[in-house]
């Protein structure tokens, strides 16, 4: 809802977005309500973003669109050839941080906190339901373009408001991302063990730097079958598939937490083997 009540009050008909082919549909949504021009690039392609700007008619109002980290592949967005290439083409850099918001940056501000852009990137938005484990959504940027978004975001100003539960657990949330810095230190720790483990057993990943950690299977029914054998072992994780991702690149999306302990970790690398094995996979 937040990308539905921002992107079309930055760019309209007559404008051009362009987006990377894997950012979330909700981004995807956004753009089209926009009734601007919208194109895709090769997923972190800066070189054809350079390239469909430079074929771009000039003056032309431009947004460029990216999940900061890829919720399906848990890599990042190139943000820093972004940057460049919003400021040298005068166009605006649409971030959703909706995975990085809580985890990424020396203090958890997310990708662009992670990068060192905060400065060049002075507006975002990102999500309250994941790290923060509450529901609802954020735009953060200069007083001047918030005061213009709460006056023309639609979908912002026809709906009820967040109820105040969800938003006292969401702020909490953030508390708690500063002023428990040991949570995140965790979480990279179990990552680590996870990925390790999973990179040892012999799966096949996507080039994730994040928690999220994708076993890329391809055929539907067998990530189905895989995730189906792995519950038997008392893991959950479902299979992801298309129209969530591209056709045959089906997988199994693992997430770690930070409060998941090693004897844990360990035990659901034990599953993961054991299925594996069973499914053919390894
Ligand atoms: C999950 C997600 C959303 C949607 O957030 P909700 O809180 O589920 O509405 C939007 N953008 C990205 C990149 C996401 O990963």
């Amino acid at each position: 809802m937040a990308n539905l009540g921002t992107i079309p009050n930055l760019v309209g008909r007559g404008g051009l977005i362009l987006a990377d082919r894997l950012c979330h549909a909700s981004l995807t949504d956004g753009c089209r309500l926009s009734g601007a021009d919208f194109r895709v690039f090769r997923h972190q392609d800066s070189a054809h973003v350079e390239s469909l700007l430079k074929r771009r008619q000039t003056n032309r109002p431009t947004l460029i669109v990216t999940d900061g980290l890829f919720s399906m592949d848990g890599d990042l967005a190139p943000l820093p050839e972004l940057v460049s290439l919003a400021e040298q083409y005068e166009a605006t850099l649409y971030v959703d941080d909706a995975h990085g918001t809580g985890i990424m940056g020396p203090t958890g501000r997310g990708t662009i906190e992670h990068f060192g852009l905060e400065r060049e990137i002075p507006f975002h938005m990102g999500t309250l339901g994941k790290a923060l484990g509450s529901s609802g959504a954020y735009v953060v940027g200069p007083r001047d373009m918030i005061e213009y978004l709460v006056n023309t975001s639609r979908p912002f100003i026809f709906t009820t408001a967040s109820p105040p539960g969800t938003a006292a657990a969401a702020s909490a949330a953030l508390a708690v991302v500063q002023r428990e810095p040991e949570r995140r230190t965790r979480l990279w720790a179990n990552r680590q063990r996870l990925f390790d483990g999973l990179q040892r057993l012999g799966f096949r990943m996507t080039q994730t730097v994040s928690p999220i950690l994708p076993i890329l299977i391809g055929d539907a029914a067998k990530a189905l079958a895989f995730a189906e054998q792995l519950l038997t072992h008392g893991v959950y994780a479902p299979a992801i598939r298309p129209p969530t991702v591209p056709g045959e690149t089906s997988r199994i999306r693992v997430t770690v937490t930070s409060e998941h302990t090693p004897d844990q970790i360990d035990e659901a690398l034990h599953a993961f083997h054991l299925t594996g094995q069973a499914t053919g996979l390894l």
